[in-house]
């Protein structure tokens, strides 16, 4: 595992193996769910590049960052477990010498939904930074989980129109065994709040039967809401998988149907979502 720290290096890296690189971004604390991308860009490129930096563009709550998991040791030890070739792992500085710079790249439409609705600033952040490390990896290809679906899309469409030369390839959400999305917050909560966290998943699983049984936006909004219980929800609600845009049972049957999940356990944001069909 090559450890490179500077944006220099990182581009000398890439431009003698150009054309060859799998690129994996990451805000580091790993999990499977890191893995299972690692693995995939392995599997389909001659080299794997795994990018580790907390992007402090991204996070609207600075309490949020202050309290986001570091462990680079743990890391490289996962990294050097699935062979990967290289970790980018830049300072703040590094990436941001001149501070976080004013440059907002916006999508208003999409990014007015969701999680974007909810945190101000925080797609523009991911955007910011994604294209940061493409031009210095310049990857052939480029590895998002769909558990930030959102994202996924964002990052699919600046590519798309700034025609950067990268193929991004969304990687199904990976899951516990009880269900519950791996994140890097999980390590966050305390064995009651893990408990209570394993509710989401059981709602989206069963406003996902009630909507695939033919039932309507209300219906499986309702067993979405009441499955979630008490839990402190931020959004709940099925939409347009391609707009994003809020189902409300006036419209035609979409032919990819989101449901998506952000509540807070114990102060702690967790995401979650399933595709259908
Ligand atoms: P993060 O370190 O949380 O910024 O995530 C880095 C990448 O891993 C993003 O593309 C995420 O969507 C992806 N990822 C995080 N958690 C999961 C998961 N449970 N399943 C699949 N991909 C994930």
């Amino acid at each position: 595992l090559k450890v490179i720290r500077t944006r220099a290096a990182m581009r000398e890296y890439a431009r003698q193996n150009a054309g060859r690189i799998g690129f994996v971004p990451t805000m580091g604390y790993l999990h499977e769910g890191h893995l299972s991308l690692i693995r995939r860009a392995k599997a389909e490129n001659p080299l794997t590049v795994v990018s580790i930096f907390v992007n402090p563009a991204q996070f609207n709550d600075p309490a949020d960052l202050e309290k986001y998991p570091v462990d680079f040791a743990r890391d490289t030890a996962m990294l050097e477990g699935e062979a990967v070739d290289a970790v980018f792992a830049p300072t703040r500085e590094e990436v941001y010498p001149n501070g976080v710079p004013e440059l907002r790249m916006r999508y208003d439409a999409l990014m007015d939904k969701l999680c974007g609705a909810h945190r101000p600033g925080h797609f523009e952040g991911v955007l910011l930074v994604v294209h940061k490390l493409f031009m210095w990896i310049m990857p052939r290809r480029a590895y998002f989980g769909l558990k930030d679906y959102q994202q996924y899309l964002l990052i699919r469409k600046m590519v798309y129109d700034l025609e950067i030369p990268v193929e991004v390839i969304g990687c199904p959400l990976v899951r516990e065994a009880d269900g519950l999305a791996m994140s890097s917050r999980n390590v966050r909560l305390s064995a009651f709040g893990r408990k209570q966290a394993l509710l989401i998943s059981r709602a989206l699983f069963a406003a996902a039967k009630v909507w695939r049984s033919g039932a309507s936006v209300a219906e499986t909004q309702a067993a979405l809401h009441s499955a979630l219980g008490e839990l402190e929800v931020e959004y709940a609600l099925l939409c347009n998988a391609e707009t994003l845009v809020t189902l409300t049972g006036s419209e035609p049957r979409p032919e990819k149907v989101l449901i998506a999940v952000a509540v807070y356990v114990e102060g702690v944001r967790l995401i979650d979502n399933v595709l259908l069909p």
